[in-house]
């Protein structure tokens, strides 16, 4: 059985790749047009280049405007964020003939799983491909441990400035 790993990071993704490699041939798939700003995006995308465990399906896209397009009008950013991501990588395992795919955001503490749970179940019904979830959070520390074994960049939010804001305004505010 063939899994295509939608890949939102390096650290995210040395886990999930552990984990499914005892049951999947698997290979991660880049796409992440939410991670802003450029420099940083870079970063992200270097650290997974340099992270060799697993084949790496590339859509190096930084899609500022049309990522602004899609969640500036809806009530929750996150769910058309997860949904544009998943929905490329369902569409992405479908043309490539894998038997299913799933996200490394399963490993996130920091994520809302039910909707990516939705947003995969939906996204693979569309492609027609099935969207494996496990909740892997338990996963999450070994995760930062091995990262930082093995030197790959770390970073200290999400992805969107959105969260880059949130991340920071709570530091200097105790209250938030
Ligand atoms: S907080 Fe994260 S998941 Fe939510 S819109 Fe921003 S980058 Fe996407």
């Amino acid at each position: 059985m063939d899994l295509l790993i939608h890949a939102c990071c390096a650290p995210c993704s040395t886990y999930c790749v552990k984990i499914y490699t005892d049951s999947y041939r698997v290979a991660l798939f880049w796409f992440n047009p939410n991670i802003h700003p450029y420099t940083e995006y870079k970063k992200r995308l270097d650290s997974m280049l340099s992270y060799h465990v697993a084949e790496l399906v590339l859509k190096d896209e930084y899609l500022l405007e049309e990522f602004f397009e899609r969640t500036a009008k809806v009530d929750n950013r996150c769910s058309a964020c997860y949904r544009w991501r998943l929905m490329e990588t369902a569409k992405s395992a479908s043309e490539n003939g894998f038997d299913a795919f799933t996200t490394t955001l399963s490993i996130s503490p920091y994520q809302d799983h039910e909707l990516i749970r939705r947003e995969g179940v939906a996204a693979g019904n569309i492609h027609d491909v099935e969207f494996v979830y496990n909740d892997l959070r338990n996963g999450f520390r070994e995760s930062r441990n091995t990262a930082r074994e093995i030197g790959l960049y770390m970073q200290k939010y999400c992805g969107c400035i959105f969260s880059e804001a949130e991340r920071y305004l709570k530091d200097q505010c105790p209250s938030r």
